[in-house]
């Protein structure tokens, strides 16, 4: 089932989320959430969604992100920002353990804030211990893109948002990103728009 994505001005998107008992879970009720949450997702189409964004206040998210959604960007692009497909996987009470400094800069968006986009600095490592939808436990160490991914995710479970780290002189529509900058360097985008 789609589940309606909920925009910003939504106070759940600004509201901690609670974590979950490895007995809910298991439940019918989060295992079909967590069913719904994948279908979203996947009809948005997006490569990350969290718990708040569809309205409820729970430590879990869903993230994929298959190869077919990097066929617009060059070679030169892919490596730049670390891109390597990520399998369907469930995200329960994550916490990032440990990260790299916030340096590298690319241009995010949220199904939260639909139609825009920003430069955003992200940590290019992080350590991050989750459950998975058995409520197994799992530490994982990311890096590239998939990192980017996880911050955005385990942000939104805090109430904070991409826009609360962006370089906010270079907010703009999807539109005018794929009109006028998706193939310029980021540090040339900095120079023209100012930081
Ligand atoms: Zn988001």
């Amino acid at each position: 089932m789609i589940l309606k994505i909920v925009q910003l001005g939504a106070e759940v998107l600004r509201q901690p989320a609670r974590p979950l008992t490895p007995e809910e879970i298991q439940s019918l009720e989060i295992q079909r959430l967590i069913a719904d949450m994948c279908d979203t997702m996947r009809d948005a189409p997006g490569v990350g969604l969290a718990a708040p964004q569809v309205g409820l206040s729970l430590q879990l998210a869903v993230i994929e992100d298959p190869e077919h959604y990097h066929q617009e960007l060059n070679p030169q692009q892919l490596a730049e920002r670390g891109h390597r497909p990520v399998p369907l996987h469930v995200l329960i009470n994550p916490r990032i353990v440990a990260r790299s400094e916030p340096l590298p800069c690319f241009f995010e968006g949220c199904l939260s804030f639909s139609g825009f986009s920003a430069l955003v600095p992200r940590s290019q490592k992080v350590t991050v211990e989750f459950l998975d939808e058995y409520a197994h436990e799992h530490r994982i160490e990311a890096e590239g893109w998939y990192a980017r991914i996880l911050q955005h995710e385990i942000d939104h479970l805090h109430g904070n948002l991409y826009i609360d780290h962006m370089q906010a002189r270079t907010l703009m529509t999807l539109e005018n990103y794929k009109r006028y900058w998706k193939d310029i360097p980021v540090s040339e985008i900095q120079r023209r728009l100012g930081k």
